[in-house]
């Protein structure tokens, strides 16, 4: 019967059934309710918590942690992640922790701290400040194609700009523009 899970360790003879209690904790003088894992023997009515429900039980009082610290929680970083289309490996480099640490933020294993929350939140918001972030860890190779397509959507408002201004006939006697383009650029957008 050693391999009997479900068989209490404590009295041998009553089984295990899994129960979750709704309970109110504290953190920074605010107070939250966690969902916590536990089994309940129906023999000697013992309470026990095995491996994985205290795993489970932490990162629901580390998830209510973070929320009170205003950091992002598990499932946002993994979000973000998926966002941008990189691994947990390149978000480590990309934003600091070892190879392990994303695993851990997204899991609610660990807490991040509150820089690493600034600079996610920062990625977060602006496409640009993320790609920037690339170029400074030396890591634009890693996404050739991302690269194309950012360089791609910043030039067309310049472009439109241009062509709709020259298509006003009554704004050109009175108005001249400075267009501050790069020369090749202009050349493929003079008529001919
Ligand atoms: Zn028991």
């Amino acid at each position: 019967m050693m391999n009997d899970k479900t068989l209490c360790p404590l009295c041998g003879e009553g089984h295990l059934t899994p129960r979750t209690e709704e309970t109110v904790t504290e953190y920074a003088g605010r107070q939250g309710k966690v969902t916590l894992r536990f089994a309940e023997c129906d023999a000697c009515g013992s309470e026990i918590t095995d491996d994985g429900d205290s795993r489970a039980n932490k990162r629901a009082v580390l998830a209510f942690r973070k929320s009170v610290d205003g950091l992002l929680t598990g499932a946002e970083i993994r979000a973000l992640r998926d966002k941008y289309n990189i691994t947990q490996d390149q978000a480590a480099r990309l934003f600091g922790g070892g190879p392990k640490a994303f695993s851990k933020y997204e899991s609610d294993d660990v807490a991040h701290a509150a820089a690493m929350d600034t600079l996610l939140r920062l990625a977060l918001r602006s496409e640009d400040t993320f790609w920037e972030l690339v170029a400074l860890k030396g890591m634009t190779s890693e996404f050739p194609a991302r690269v194309v397509a950012k360089r791609h959507t910043m030039d067309v408002p310049v472009i439109w700009l241009t062509i709709r201004r020259e298509v006003v006939p009554d704004m050109q006697p009175a108005h001249r523009f400075h267009y501050s383009m790069p020369a090749d650029t202009m050349n493929t957008l003079r008529p001919h």
